[in-house]
C-alpha cells in the first residue's frame, strides 16, 4: 500500500530548503535555498549576515532603499558554499523557498542553474524575466506540508525519551 504522504522529489528538497530557512537572522525575510544534481545535495544556504558580522536579530536590520542589506540571500550563501568546497553547480536544480531577487536569479543564471523550484513570491524583482530569457526552467508549487512526519511510534526504530527518569 503506499505512502499518500510521501512528498515527491520535488516536495522533498524544497522542504529541505523549508528547513535551511530555519537557520535565517534577519526578521524581515527567511529564506532557504537547496542546490540538487542527480537527487544529490550540492549546497545549501539561507539569508544570514557574512561569517563573523553580528546578525539582524541581535544589533537590528541594516536597511537601504526599503531592503536589509546586512545578509547574503540564501542563493549566494549557497553559492559561496558550493564554492568554497569546490562544486560545481553547473546543470543543477536551485530550490528556493522565495523568488530570487534579481542580482541572485542573474548569479544563478551565470553559474549554470537549469531550472528553479519554488513556491513564494518575492517583491516585484526581475528574477523571471532573466530566468525566462536565459532558459531557465521555473516550476511554481504550492507550499509543501510544513509537518515533517517523523512518527516515532510507528516508523522509527529510535524510542521516545522517558522524561520522567
Ligand atoms: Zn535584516
Ligand atoms: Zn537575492
Amino acid at each position: 500500500m503506499g505512502n499518500s504522504n510521501r512528498p515527491t522529489w520535488d516536495e522533498y528538497f524544497l522542504k529541505l530548503a523549508m528547513l535551511a530557512s530555519e537557520r535565517s537572522t534577519c526578521p524581515r525575510m527567511h529564506c532557504g535555498c537547496v542546490f540538487v544534481k542527480d537527487r544529490f545535495v550540492l549546497a545549501t544556504g539561507y539569508n544570514g549576515s557574512l561569517p563573523g558580522h553580528p546578525h539582524c536579530e541581535d544589533v537590528g536590520c541594516l536597511v537601504v532603499d526599503n531592503h536589509c542589506v546586512r545578509t547574503n540571500h540564501a542563493e549566494i550563501n549557497a553559492l559561496t558554499q558550493a564554492a568554497n568546497h569546490g562544486v560545481n553547480i553547473k546543470g543543477a536544480t536551485a530550490y528556493i523557498t522565495n523568488m530570487s531577487c534579481t542580482t541572485c536569479a542573474k548569479a544563478l543564471i551565470a553559474a549554470g542553474i537549469i531550472r528553479v523550484v519554488v513556491f513564494s513570491d518575492f517583491h516585484d524583482t526581475l528574477a523571471t524575466q532573466f530566468y525566462t530569457g536565459s532558459g531557465v526552467e521555473i516550476v511554481k508549487l504550492d507550499m509543501p506540508d510544513r509537518m515533517i512526519k517523523y512518527d516515532i511510534e510507528k516508523y522509527s526504530s529510535a524510542k521516545k525519551t522517558d522524561k520522567s527518569k
